[in-house]
């Protein structure tokens, strides 16, 4: 009886109420973005999910300071795209900016304020030899002149989306090491360790993680025999330290496809396989993208 009661007086305020609130908001359907990992942190790679009140044509977002373009899954007619959060941004909220176009060139916009929470890294020694921290002239021109190759390959952004469902290992292999790992080289040389390694032995054949075009495949002196690979919405994923190359620069490349062979060229500390994915000039983690469904 009594808490009959409850309920009767529980079920009038929310009818008071619900009239007021419905006021407030537009009469059309909300905007929703989802965000995954839910739980999002410095350095990881961030998958929006949108859907609009109307149909619309186009949706364009800014996120810390980049564009983002996204494509329209139409299986679960809602329009996603894959950004990142550097390594470097501050805990805190952050805006999400989006811009619609709808059939009739109507121009819809929507501001998110999503949270990023302060992930700490953990930091290493590593002996690697000398020339890698004390390089000679002659390996001080050629690291300059990477420098030059890297800037340019990094440029790279290809708004129209190349790769297409989730991202898949390069290789069946333990990890050896995680992204962003403060390594400090011979006791002096402080570099962050920006990807993932596998513990895989010179010989392994390596994959390409998803679809894309080769944009590198050359020696440099620190990543070794190099290749990169641009997979389109400013998605770039790296291979280093590898003893073969199986493709050239240009060439486009599907997912699962054997893109070289690994080894321990370059600075490491062994053979093994660094993947890097890079997002719009920054460095993402490679463990969280492999960890994602994606339509
Ligand atoms: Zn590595």
């Amino acid at each position: 009886m009594r808490e009959h009661f409850f309920h009767s007086v529980a079920f009038i305020a929310f009818a008071l109420l619900a009239p007021f609130s419905s006021v407030a908001a537009s009469p059309a359907a909300p905007w929703t973005v989802g965000i995954r990992p839910a739980r999002l942190v410095n350095g990881s790679p961030v998958l929006f999910r949108v859907t609009t009140p109307k149909s619309i044509r186009t949706l364009a977002g800014n996120w810390l300071g980049h564009d983002v373009t996204f494509s329209f899954d139409a299986s679960g007619r809602v329009w996603f795209a894959l950004a990142g959060v550097s390594q470097e941004t501050k805990p805190g909220s952050y805006r999400l900016e989006l811009h619609a176009e709808t059939r009739a060139g109507e121009a819809l916009s929507f501001e998110k304020t999503i949270t990023v929470v302060g992930q700490r890294y953990p930091r290493v020694l590593l002996k690697v030899p000398g020339r890698y921290t004390a390089p000679s002239p002659e390996d001080q021109r050629q690291i300059a002149q990477d420098k030059e190759v890297k800037a340019e390959t990094f440029k790279t952004i290809t708004p129209d989306r190349e790769w297409k469902g989730s991202f898949a290992p390069p290789v069946n292999a333990e990890i050896s090491d995680i992204f962003g790992v403060e390594r400090v080289f011979n006791g002096t040389v402080q570099s962050t360790h920006q990807g993932l390694d596998f513990r895989v032995p010179t010989g392994t054949e390596v994959a390409a993680v998803n679809s894309g075009r080769v944009i590198l495949a050359r020696a440099l002196f620190f990543e070794g025999n190099c290749i990169v690979i641009d997979h389109g919405q400013g998605l770039l994923t790296l291979y280093l330290h590898l003893s073969k190359f199986l493709v050239k620069e240009g060439e486009d490349v599907s997912k699962g496809q054997a893109i070289g062979v690994s080894g321990g060229t370059g600075r490491a500390t062994g053979p093994h396989l660094h993947l890097a994915v890079r997002w719009q000039g920054v460095y993402i983690n490679p463990q969280v993208l492999l960890k994602m469904k994606l339509p």
